[in-house]
């Protein structure tokens, strides 16, 4: 096995292996980019390391030797007194993980080589800064010495000096402050600094591996659902020097707006810097575009490399760049991310311009994109005090409470506030306060600061490099203009325009819910460019997907909204919602009766009711499918509660008042309370219990259907029994709804071919789902409650008692009421299936519940060979982008 390549080796598609930092500096070196050469040491040895918490016993040897061929090849040995070889060592893990792992830069430097790479260099300023800088970062990532020790350290000599910046320090000066900084190493280590630049770079390769499970790596990788055994890659490159004086610097870049997706110059430099200054906004930045005038030669490489990387990758990329004296070397591009609204942008812009076709199109946006595309924004036309303006870094709307450091941030949101989290600037320490937070605002940093990459990839609203804010984080407060806002004092942030609030500002709905609801079209600011663009993805993903959508929608009023947004029908229509708000004395009635008479006197009742909802519900959905699920839910629920009951009767009785309906009601509460409700007299048992319920409702769905048909309507209702076990149960209510609809096929004089199917939300249903296909015309898999008893989970409870464990155990990495359990619960659904469609190869199937609009989820079930999903009105956007992605 081979555990270390030269960056002449690898390639892109060796992510897994190299890291997508490693394989894409791999893919510029072969594209004749000039790349400053180095190897990269795989994530199998990061594994082997963190498996058995050694190295892999070959990998030494294979360093040696890539570091004689690097040695070779630039003529100058590691560290070497004289002229030394320096080296970056930079972790780089299968997915971007922007800030949360070290590099270590500068490597090889020592008290005698730092004299020759001055004398070389001819610049002894620049040697003595590449030192400290060293130290700084040596002691910090690898040694572990808090890094606020060097700070406040080089914050004094710039003090002392009376200086601003970093750059004002002179060699003497930084010569100081190297000295200071090997004492902070000794007593915070009890050991020198090591002097020996090997040990420099394997102590660094290990610390590197060690990262991968450090704090700040874990959270983000739980964020993003990154699986905790990937393990990092090891860069080593060698050093090019962004620090040699005003003909230097490094820089970052987009080959396109990651906000907008509009092509051009975005960018930021900085002038005599080294690597993180640009992101850690140590010195003012300069845009871009600025590097023209400054370094035209460069400027011009820069802009053709861009293109060439755009035209490569097919795709958005950002870059890391360094300029030495002059000369530009390239190291780091990665395909970048971007804002929802910009994935849809520059996928139709990239078909646009012939680099990718429809199919490939739809793999560039995803359903979570869309769904943060449809969320509310703010009101512009609200009169509310505006604070100032930044740059929009990751659009939406935020609301909150001003909160200045991280800690507070978790502490408030933890008891249920919504903040914003305002900084100068962010580094990976602020990571748990930007998950906490509603959003984030800095006054410092450009599009590429730590806070908006961060901010961009976990979706959230920020708004950064808001010059005009002065942050006070020691006394928790900012002044903008003369304005004061303390900790506590809401403000709203604007992602889309970088406006900042003072106050709440009032939200309105998204142009793309205005899209689909069709009260948008077609213009032409920015908006409605996103909404064609949107508009040509959906029309990608409908074209291409097998699976159709339906919605969960219990009314007309859904059911017409579900329609606007694409609904081909109604997958679950839940009929409990019918017996609520003023009908629940009905219901009441139908449960305390003694006598079939009584009994049949409230169904009485309650039937014209039920069958008004059905034709409205059935017009709404003319043409389309509706599938009507039987009451579902146990008893009890339509009855009042059992404690505030009793409180009640013994109340009344000690008053000497009690009312006999009340005492009744008591007595059927206490008659129906179950331990175990989920488990109880619930879906098709109620129906098997209560003479009369199911076929009131049955009559009830045929008489609506007569009616609309006489109408001129297309009904197309399905009936479906909910939690049923065993094929003998739907046997039973079949036959008892067969003959009920044929008297109403025969009052009305109309032939009516209502569907009748099942639920499979049982194990037992799906394990027998050969025989209950023989009774059923449909399967409608009801994943919430079959993930509930195939986990023996309690849905209402587990989430706030074990779940947290579990997701930080890593026991799933997410909750599977969101997902689908793939293994468990998807490999009884995909057997159910191919049972099912033994039985009856014409047999319909669908899914109802959460699952449907889960984006994941929807993939599980176009590759299981299900008919349709059915989710709720407001995902089916969603539903439909992820069956086009699924298929495409
Ligand atoms: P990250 O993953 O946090 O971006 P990198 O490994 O890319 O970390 O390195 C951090 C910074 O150091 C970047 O700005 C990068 O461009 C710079 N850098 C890394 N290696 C070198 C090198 N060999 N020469 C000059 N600068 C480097
Ligand atoms: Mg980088
Ligand atoms: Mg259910």
């Amino acid at each position: 096995q081979k555990f270390v390549y030269d960056f002449t080796e690898g390639n892109r598609d060796l992510k897994d292996l190299l890291g997508g930092k490693g394989a894409n500096l791999a893919e510029m070196t072969n594209l004749g980019l000039p790349v400053p050469p180095g190897f990269t040491i795989t994530t199998e040895a990061c594994k082997v390391y963190l498996d058995s918490g050694e190295e892999p016993a070959a990998l030494r040897d294979e360093v040696s030797a890539h570091l004689d061929a690097l040695e070779q090849r630039m003529g100058k040995k590691l560290g070497q007194t004289d002229d030394p070889l320096l080296v970056s060592v930079r972790s780089g893990a299968k997915f971007s993980m922007p800030g949360m792992m070290d590099t270590v830069l500068n490597i090889g430097l020592s008290d005698t080589s730092v004299e020759g790479l001055a004398r070389q260099a001819g610049d002894e300023r620049f040697a003595w800064d590449s030192y400290r800088r060293l130290i700084q970062m040596f002691g910090k990532t690898v040694l572990g010495v808090g890094g606020e020790l060097f700070e406040d350290a080089l914050e004094a000599a710039k003090e002392a000096k009376r200086v601003a910046v970093d750059t004002d320090l002179d060699a003497s000066d930084l010569k100081k402050l190297v000295k200071q900084f090997k004492k902070i190493v000794k007593s915070g280590t009890g050991r020198d600094f090591p002097q020996d630049p090997r040990d420099q770079m394997d102590l660094a390769i290990k610390a590197v591996f060690d990262s991968w499970n450090g704090d700040r790596a874990k959270l983000y990788r739980r964020q993003e659902r990154i699986p905790h055994d990937l393990g990092t890659a090891v860069n080593v490159c060698s050093m090019v020097f962004g620090n040699l004086g005003p003909d230097s610097g490094t820089g970052v870049a987009f080959t396109r707006d990651p906000a907008s997706g509009h092509q051009g110059v975005y960018g930021d430099y900085l002038q005599n810097a080294q690597g993180e200054d640009v992101v850690a906004g140590i010195r003012n930045t300069v845009p871009l575009a600025d590097l023209e005038s400054i370094d035209k030669k460069s400027y011009d490489q820069l802009m053709q490399i861009m293109e060439t990387l755009e035209t490569h990758y097919k795709d958005l990329c950002d870059i890391e760049f360094t300029i030495e004296r002059g000369r530009l070397w390239m190291l780091q591009t990665r395909v970048g991310k971007r804002t929802a609204g910009a994935a849809f942008r520059i996928a139709t812009q990239l078909v646009d311009q012939g680099l990718i076709d429809e199919a490939e199109a739809l793999q560039r946006v995803t359903g979570a994109q869309l769904a943060q595309l449809m969320f509310p924004r703010f009101d512009e036309a609200a009169r509310v005090e505006k604070l100032g303006r930044g740059i929009a870094a990751s659009p939406g709307a935020a609301v909150g409470k001003a909160v200045f450091d991280s800690y507070t941030a978790v502490k408030w949101s933890r008891s249920g506030e919504k903040v914003i989290l305002i900084r100068r600037e962010t580094n990976p320490d602020d990571l748990d306060g930007m998950i906490a937070a509603e959003g984030i605002l800095t006054s410092r940093g450009g599009k590429t600061s730590h806070a908006a990459v961060v901010a961009r990839g976990m979706g959230k609203t920020c708004v950064c490099g808001a010059e005009e804010l002065e942050v006070d984080t020691k006394r928790r407060r900012m002044t903008v203009n003369g304005t004061v806002v303390e900790e506590g004092d809401v403000v709203s942030i604007d992602g889309s325009t970088g406006r900042v609030y003072l106050g709440e500002v009032p939200v309105v709905p998204s142009p793309v819910v205005e899209y689909f609801e069709g009260r948008m079209h077609a213009g032409a600011d920015d908006a409605d460019e996103l909404v064609r663009a949107v508009h040509r993805v959906m029309a990608y993903a409908d074209r291409v997907r097998r699976l159709r959508v339906r919605a969960n929608a219990d009314n007309a009023e859904d059911a017409l909204r579900a329609r606007r947004f694409g609904a081909q029908g109604i997958g679950l229509c839940r009929t409990e919602h019918m017996f609520l708000g003023e009908r629940r004395g009905m219901v009441e009635k139908l449960i305390l009766a003694d006598t079939d008479d009584e009994r049949e006197d409230a169904l009485k009742v309650l039937l014209p009711l039920q069958k008004r909802d059905f034709v409205e519900l059935f017009e709404a959905m003319d043409g389309l499918p509706v599938t009507v699920r039987l009451l579902d839910p146990p008893l009890h629920e339509f009855l009042p509660d059992i404690t505030e009951l009793s409180v009640r009767v013994a109340l009344a009785e000690a008053r000497k008042d009690a009312n006999e309906n009340d005492l009744r009601l008591l007595q059927a509460v206490h008659r129906l309370h179950e331990q175990n409700p989920m488990l109880g007299l619930r879906g098709v048992r109620l129906g098997l219990v209560i003479p009369g319920l199911f076929t009131m409702q049955v009559r009830a769905i045929a008489e609506a259907a007569a009616e609309r048909r006489n109408a001129k309507g297309d009904p197309r209702a399905e009936i479906m029994i909910p939690l049923v076990g065993t094929v003998q149960e739907l046997e039973i209510v079949r036959e008892e709804a067969e003959q009920v609809i044929a008297e109403v096929e025969a009052a009305t004089g109309v032939g009516l071919r209502l569907a009748l199917g099942t639920m499979i939300e049982l194990p037992r249903a799906a394990l027998t789902a050969g025989q209950i296909a023989e009774a059923a015309e449909f399967f409608s898999f009801g994943t919430n409650d079959l993930t509930q008893t195939v986990w023996g989970f309690s849905r209402d409870d587990v989430e706030a008692s074990f779940f947290t464990a579990y997701l930080e155990k890593g026991i799933f990495g997410v909750s599977p009421f969101e997902t689908i359990d793939k293994d468990g619960v998807g490999s009884l659904v995909r057997d159910a299936v191919a049972a099912g469609r033994a039985t009856r190869p014409d047999l319909k199937l669908g899914v109802c519940g959460e699952h449907g609009g889960d984006p994941e989820s929807v993939h599980f079930f176009h590759e299981a060979g299900l008919d349709y999903v059915s989710c709720s009105p407001f995902r089916i956007p969603v539903a439909r982008l992820e069956a086009g992605r699924a298929a495409a």
